[in-house]
């Protein structure tokens, strides 16, 4: 079974095999998580993001999707970029944002990570609620068949951690 941690802080400075980067589609980076990530991790990783969008990705990669570049100058050795879904009230994508998390876990076992780092994906500029968010992330990382032996959930505000706890029981 996977051990689950909590972090509160950045996933930019997380030294575990694989950080999460919820990313946008085009691969080309953004605002928070991704803006992170490239601003500490410099230009090799949006350029490995640019070479995977030439060969593979041409119209962006798919949300609920995920796929690893290396890491740049961050303490990981790999980020898994993976698409979230932007939050509706209309229609469920629960399953696309539980699909992140699987997908990215499945592209951590074909790196042989064993210790990855996921942000609260989706919770920040694509609107999903912090809570639903949060059970989501849990129930999906419990239910996975994966060799990863750790899962970090790092989260950048209190507030998110302290969803994150409550979650978790
Ligand atoms: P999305 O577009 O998938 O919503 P965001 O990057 O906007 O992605 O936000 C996802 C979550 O990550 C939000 O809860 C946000 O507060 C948080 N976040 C932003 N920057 C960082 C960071 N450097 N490390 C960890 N979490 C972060």
């Amino acid at each position: 079974m996977v051990e689950l941690v909590l972090v509160q802080g950045d996933i930019t400075e997380q030294a575990v095999d694989a950080v999460v980067n919820a990313a946008n589609s085009a691969l080309l980076g953004g605002g928070g998580v991704d803006g992170a990530i490239h601003r500490k991790g410099g230009p090799a990783i949006l350029a490995e993001c640019r070479d995977l969008r030439a060969s593979r990705y041409g119209k962006g990669l798919p949300t609920g999707a995920a796929v690893a570049t290396t890491a740049g100058n961050l303490p990981a050795r790999w980020v898994i970029h993976t698409v979230g879904p932007v939050w509706s009230a209309r229609d469920d994508r629960s399953e696309l944002l539980a699909s992140c998390y699987r997908e990215s876990l499945a592209v951590a076992d074909e790196l042989g990570a064993e210790t990855v780092a996921f942000p609260a994906i989706s919770t920040g500029i694509f609107g999903w609620p912090m809570d639903d968010g949060a059970r989501i992330a849990i129930a999906t990382v419990r239910s996975a068949h994966t060799d990863v032996r750790r899962v970090s959930f790092v989260l950048f505000t209190p507030d998110g951690y302290t969803t994150f706890e409550k979650a978790l029981v």
